[in-house]
């Protein structure tokens, strides 16, 4: 029998299966089962690399460290940004009103890292097979809740464990077969990957600007190129991907308002339809929620993964002094205990992101204007800008130990 049977090996839950298994000074590792039906292959060295790319926060970069990943994801595909720009599209890029938010302002040598997605999942693989994790390459098929213990089911057969851990993604098959139900929210907008090239050098500085129709923001990569992530209402995302290259580039530097010059399309255009997940409840006896199959959120702040990570290293740490104090893991005492933490972290978190994007993106209207005019109210203020870049760096709210 397992400890714990982690359903999903995307970052969120290859780091869970890592954090448990590796355990900490004060708690001994854990047995350890993760199912993952499609492990990353190893990119081939002459390709540009993995188009996802995410932004991890130092909280989540001190985690991938504990969990042994964070040397492991190569510094090519993994780039430390120092500043961030955020204007409204009412403003110019280089005006007085672009909100700055400097790492130098608190001492910090970044804000972050770019890091591409596979690198980081094919990382934390890596670290979950140092700590003594079994990897099954097949997905759940069944699931039994019982007394004393879980039957995870693949097409190739049983695992028993004393807790299984959902982080399937979005459309969590272990969700639905525990019968945990989510509250949806469609946004209408679909979000455009790429990359591009850009006239001007990126500076180590992620560009983010709101329009009245959706936001776009600018990663800068180690090669000197940038990720776009551009969320615009479905309709016009439609049409973006249906144009030439030399078309979208067009778009995009109007949707710019060339901050970076002139750019040049380097890749094709991945879209995803943006849809807000929230689980009602993370926990059942013997299961836990964990990453996008418990929350998903705009991806205009960034933070999926980090959200993801900080649930992971909760509940590792739950579960670990659990079984230090001889108490059954899968418990729903001990469960209900990591959600109550979680889930009131990720609505603040998810509040927040749903108004700036409601009213920076897509608002109109006095409350709109005042939103717009905060953003140079928050420049002015050192005070204000410190507090907006602990939350960037992820420093915020209640942080699990390994994190702090
Ligand atoms: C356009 C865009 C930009 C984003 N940018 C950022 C960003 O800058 N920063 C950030 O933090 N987040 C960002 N995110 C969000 C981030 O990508 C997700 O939050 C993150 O991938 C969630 O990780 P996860 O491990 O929970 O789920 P996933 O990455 O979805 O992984 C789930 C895993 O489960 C596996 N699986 C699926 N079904 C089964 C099954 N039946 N059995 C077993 N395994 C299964 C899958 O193969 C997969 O490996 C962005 C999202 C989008 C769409």
């Amino acid at each position: 029998m397992f400890d714990v049977i982690v359903v999903g090996g995307g970052p969120v839950g290859a780091c869970a299966g890592t954090l448990l298994a590796r355990g900490t000074s004060r708690a001994a590792g854990l047995s350890v089962a993760l199912l993952e039906p499609r492990p990353p292959t190893t990119a081939p060295v002459d390709t540009r690399g993995d188009l996802r790319v995410v932004a991890l926060s130092r909280a989540s970069e001190r985690l991938l460290t504990r969990a042994g990943a964070w040397t492991q994801i190569p510094r090519e595909r993994c780039h430390p940004y120092e500043r961030m720009r955020i204007w409204h599209q009412s403003v110019s890029p280089d005006s007085d009103a672009v909100l700055v938010f400097d790492a130098a302002d608190v001492g910090e040598p970044n804000l972050g890292y770019i890091a591409e997605s596979r690198a980081l999942q094919t990382a934390l693989l890596a670290a979950f097979a140092e700590a003594g994790g079994h990897i099954e390459t097949a997905p759940l098929s069944a699931l039994a809740i019982g007394e004393e213990g879980v039957q995870v089911s693949t097409p190739h057969g049983t695992l028993p464990a004393r807790l299984v851990v959902g982080a399937d993604g979005a459309q969590s098959a272990l969700r639905a077969a525990a019968g945990l139900t989510v509250e949806l929210r469609a946004y209408g907008q679909t979000a455009i990957v790429a990359n591009v090239s850009t006239a001007k050098l990126h500076e180590s500085t992620a560009w983010q600007r709101f329009m009245h129709d959706g936001t776009l923001a600018f990663l800068p990569l180690a090669d000197g190129t940038s990720s776009i992530v551009w969320s615009a209402d479905d309709a016009r995302a439609a049409n973006l991907v249906s144009l030439s290259d030399a078309d979208f580039a067009g778009e995009l530097d109007r949707a710019s308002d060339l901050a970076l010059g002139e750019t040049r399309l380097l890749s094709a255009r991945l879209s995803f339809p943006l849809m807000g997940l929230a689980a009602q409840r993370y926990v059942a006896q013997r299961v836990a929620l964990i990453g996008d199959a418990a929350h998903v959120v705009h991806p205009l702040a960034g933070q999926g993964v980090n959200l993801g990570l900080l649930d992971a290293a909760a509940l590792a740490e739950q579960v670990q002094a659990a079984v230090a104090a001889r108490e059954d893991p899968g418990a729903l005492r001990v469960l209900r205990a990591y959600e109550r933490w979680r889930k009131s972290e990720v609505a603040a978190m998810a509040l927040s992101i749903d108004t700036f994007d409601r009213l920076l993106a897509h608002g109109a209207g006095p409350l709109a204007r005042l939103a717009q005019r905060g953003l140079s109210w928050v420049n002015a203020s050192q005070e204000l800008r410190r507090f907006f870049i602990r939350r960037a760096l992820g420093l915020s709210g209640e942080l699990p130990q390994m994190a702090r």
